[in-house]
């Protein structure tokens, strides 16, 4: 199986094969497929497993290939628990994307808001956030998720553990109903199983067991 088998534009292949991928991860293989055909995703994967990849690779995808000429909304928005998680993501989002016409922005609190108001200012599609600063942008009326098209859960256990599920579900208040949603989580638990129960419709269930060492 290759990164081109699953689906994926030879703008993206190019991008993986210059990080050193070879081949697919497990879940890469699992994730693509439903993803790029527009299904939600249920995903029970760990850190280490190339689960960033399974997401922003078809993400990124379905963005070039439905482009708007002229205007650049935020048509995709991933929610992390941290700050270095989220830097993370932005850092591997901004490596896959290096040969489409995408702009991504990250943004988390604990520094000056204002380099990062003034990223999307200038319209960014693909937006990795953690809660609390994405909430504090969006009632100061300086973003706007209305018509965001993906919607990516990332470390949702986490995000739970770490108190965000007040913040989780005022922001998914804010999102259109009409989206793809992409739920990753390392554990599934009941109080995940609710939240996905609430978000997801009728979601692919993408299962990985870490490889023993
Ligand atoms: P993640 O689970 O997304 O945090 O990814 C873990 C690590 O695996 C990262 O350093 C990625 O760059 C790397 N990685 C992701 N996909 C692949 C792949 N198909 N082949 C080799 N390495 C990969």
């Amino acid at each position: 199986m290759t990164f081109s088998d699953l689906g994926l534009s030879p703008a993206l292949v190019k991008a993986v094969a210059e990080k050193g991928y070879t081949k697919p991860s497990p879940i890469q293989e699992k994730a693509i497929p439903p993803i790029l055909e527009g299904k939600d995703v249920l995903a029970s994967a760990q850190t280490g497993t190339g689960k960033t990849a399974g997401f922003t690779l078809p993400v990124l995808q379905y963005l070039t290939a439905t482009k708007h000429p002229k205007y650049r909304p935020l048509r995709a928005l991933v929610l992390t628990p941290t700050r270095e998680l989220a830097a993370q993501v932005h850092d591997n989002v901004r490596e896959y994307s290096k040969y489409v016409n995408i702009k991504s922005a990250v943004v988390f609190g604990g520094v000056n808001a204002k380099p990062q108001i003034a990223t999307l200012r200038s319209g960014v599609d693909i937006l990795v956030a953690t809660p609390g600063r994405l909430l504090d942008l969006i009632s100061q009326g300086l973003l706007s998720i209305k018509d965001v098209e993906f919607f990516v859960l990332d470390e949702a256990d986490r995000m739970l553990d770490m108190g965000f599920i007040h913040d989780m579900k005022k922001i998914i208040a804010k999102l259109p109903r009409k989206k793809q949603s992409l739920f990753f989580s390392a554990t599934m638990s009941d109080p995940i199983n609710q939240l996905a129960k609430s978000l997801l419709d009728n979601p692919a269930k993408v299962e990985i067991t870490p490889q023993s060492t």
